[in-house]
């Protein structure tokens, strides 16, 4: 799950992250009541959306040659224009795809006198086991490009969660930043914080692009993109209720309140499998034959009819779906179980795609018995190679 800047900021302040001052604003007005609770004169305006690349981003609606979606303003009524001219239309950047997304909220934040920006990320290292923190002196700018031409500015510095934070690595930190004297001191600081709100967040991405030295010679975070793994999210309420539906995909968002795992593609064959070993085999092997999934979908040990039907209802939503193939092992779950929950969910949703499916495991003939005698047009089939073969051939009559 990922949140706003804002949020990540404050979350990040509770944990003695150095921040800039900031209020978030839903309308025009809240922007201006911001503005005026902030010291000034100058004043940043930020596009608030899940996505990156926001400065150097282009809204739909504005002319080419309009500005950004994080914006400077030199007085109150300059952000009054920029909360207009943003609020309600469409940012397009590296990130956000050719739709852009629409911005929601602004965050105006105190501009800040900036002399030297730096990145500095954490991640995940499953190679390592350990939390990987990623530094680097060219901040601001296009990291990937950086890792790309100049890798040699990039350090990175892995830290085990059973040892923590030691000192040695807020000394690696400062000195891969290039830091002397009290900046250096402070870029120890900065990352054994950050590193602690990583661990008891249950971060799974954390990244501040850029960290930023200040002309008074403080660090800040001045920008930061934050990502929580979403199975520890019941014990962060708190940051569950972070979260902004509306920069989510509308099925997966239905997907998830049935427990399943649903990733929308490209293709025009909807997969409904259970585990997600088995999902990946299935898309490998349609596109083997010459198709292309329309989704990934894990419905789980637990293929209940309510969770099928669920599960059938969000692929049919899906316009460019031709065809469904079903692949369930049961081994824990029966056959027949998953077959009746099949035959009544393909009766609800009046189904009109073809349908094939495989079965295999406890009860695999009572299963395909009760599909047979259904009345409905199910292609059964005997295995993985056998079930893609149909469901390509079935897809490729219908077009
Ligand atoms: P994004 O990465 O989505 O483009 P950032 O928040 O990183 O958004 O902003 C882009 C650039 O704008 C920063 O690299 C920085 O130079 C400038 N900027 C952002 N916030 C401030 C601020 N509070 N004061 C001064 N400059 C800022
Ligand atoms: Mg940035």
């Amino acid at each position: 799950m990922n949140v706003h800047e804002y949020q990540a900021k404050e979350l990040l302040a509770k944990f003695g992250v150095g921040i800039p001052a900031g209020i978030a604003a839903l309308t025009v007005e809240e922007a201006v009541a911001a503005a005026k609770q902030l010291p000034g004169p100058l004043y940043v305006v930020k596009a608030q959306i899940h996505a990156g690349g926001r400065g150097k981003g282009k809204f739909k609606e504005l002319p080419a040659d309009a500005k950004g979606g994080v914006r400077l303003a030199k007085s109150i009524e300059e952000v009054e224009a920029f909360a207009k001219e943003m609020l309600g239309n469409t940012l397009v950047t590296v990130q956000t795809g050719e739709a852009g997304k629409q911005v929601n909220r602004l965050y105006i934040t105190d501009g800040v006198d900036i002399a030297k920006e730096y990145y500095l990320s954490m991640v995940v290292d499953r190679a390592s086991s350990r939390v990987a923190m990623i530094v680097s002196t060219e901040g601001g700018m296009d990291i990937e490009e950086v890792a790309h031409s100049t890798p040699e500015k990039i350090a990175t510095i892995t830290i085990d969660p059973a040892e923590g934070f030691m000192p040695h690595h807020g000394r690696a930190v400062g000195y891969a930043l290039k830091l002397t004297g009290d900046l250096n001191k402070q870029a120890g600081k900065i990352a054994e914080q950050l590193y602690n709100a990583f661990v008891a967040l249950d971060c799974d991405m954390l990244e501040i692009n850029p960290l930023v030295e200040t002309k008074d010679g403080n660090l800040l975070v001045l920008d930061t993109k934050m990502s929580f793994d979403s199975n520890s999210l019941y014990r962060h309420p708190d940051v569950m209720a972070l979260r902004d539906e509306t920069e989510e995909d509308p099925a997966e968002i239905e997907a998830s309140k049935y427990d399943l795992a649903y990733i929308k593609l490209d293709g025009n064959i909807g997969c409904m499998v259970n585990g997600a070993g088995l999902a990946m085999a299935t898309m490998d092997i349609i596109k083997l034959n010459g198709e292309f999934p329309a989704n990934f979908l894990d419905v789980g040990g637990g293929a209940t009819t309510e969770k099928v039907t669920a599960a059938f209802k969000i692929i049919l939503k899906d316009p460019a779906v031709k065809g469904i193939l079903v692949n369930i092992f049961g081994g824990i779950m029966k056959c027949d179980i998953i077959a009746d929950g099949i035959v009544a969910a393909a009766k609800e949703v009046n189904l009109q795609v073809p349908l094939v499916v495989r079965l295999e495991g406890t009860n695999v003939q009572q299963g395909k018995d009760i599909l047979a005698n259904s009345g409905l047009p199910i292609v059964p089939a005997n295995d993985l190679g056998d079930a893609a073969k149909k469901i390509v051939a079935e897809v490729r009559k219908v077009a």
